[in-house]
């Protein structure tokens, strides 16, 4: 995994990257040392990519966020700090215990107010999204929760967001193991499965980058 999980740290060339070019919020630098603590940290995003992702709201001047899977919520964090202050980012997970961990810190740094988290699995809090008539208004999705779900998240994602939007799905790479996937792992089969039909679909521009475990980059056309 070397840098994937870097977590601001890894080899010494990762190290000059990060060195040179990340700028965390004191607050998440705090929330990231705290997730360290916890003996799940292997979940959370890559510093660099969170910096990454914040920067591409900014980009494409985004309000409104959801992002799906949340663990300790750095990269909630890091969105709600990118989004203006009428913003919104929609996190939904299944986990109480996790999430818990994450809120003292969004509430230190000022952005709790545009955290509307939901405990329940995503796919409802999707499906109730689209029930509440918000098809076609989100700027942003990070696909980042059960890996077996990722193409029904991409799909009600994609109705979620406007045209010019960002869905960005995580571990598209899986470790490697996407190169020879076993029949009977299913995540890696799902991830594989998808990767091989955003590859084909015409509803999208498409990126695969190789930052963190593997990022691709959906833009809704
Ligand atoms: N995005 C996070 C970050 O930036 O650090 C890391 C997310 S972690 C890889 C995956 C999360 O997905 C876990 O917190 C887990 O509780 C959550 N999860 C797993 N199954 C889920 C489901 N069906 N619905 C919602 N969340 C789920
Ligand atoms: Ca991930």
């Amino acid at each position: 995994m070397s840098i994937v999980k870097s977590h601001c740290g890894g080899s010494t060339l990762m190290k000059y990257v990060l060195n040179h070019s990340m700028r965390e919020h004191p607050v998440l630098t705090k929330l990231r040392l705290r997730t360290m603590e916890d003996s799940w940290n292997i979940m959370m995003v890559a510093c660099e990519q969170s910096q990454f992702m914040a920067n591409l709201t900014k980009l494409i001047q985004a309000k409104k966020a959801l992002e799906i899977g949340v663990y300790t919520g750095y990269n909630t964090l890091n969105i709600a700090l990118s989004l203006p202050d009428d913003g919104v980012v929609v996190a939904c997970d299944i986990s109480e215990e996790y999430t818990n961990i994450g809120k003292s810190y969004w509430k230190e740094a000022g952005v709790e107010q545009k955290i509307d988290l939901r405990i329940q699995p995503a796919v409802k809090t999707l499906d109730d999204l689209l029930a509440a008539d918000q098809a076609g208004t989100f700027d942003f999705v990070f696909i980042d929760a059960d890996k077996v779900n990722y193409d029904t998240y991409f799909e009600k994602s994609l109705q979620l967001l406007r045209k010019g939007g960002i869905i960005a799905i995580d571990n598209v790479l899986w470790g490697g193991k996407v190169l020879n996937p076993s029949p009977d792992d299913a995540d890696t089969v799902a991830i594989d499965k998808l990767n091989k039909k955003l590859h084909r679909d015409t509803r999208i521009n498409l990126s695969m980058l190789t930052v963190g475990d593997g990022l691709t980059l959906a833009i809704k056309l």
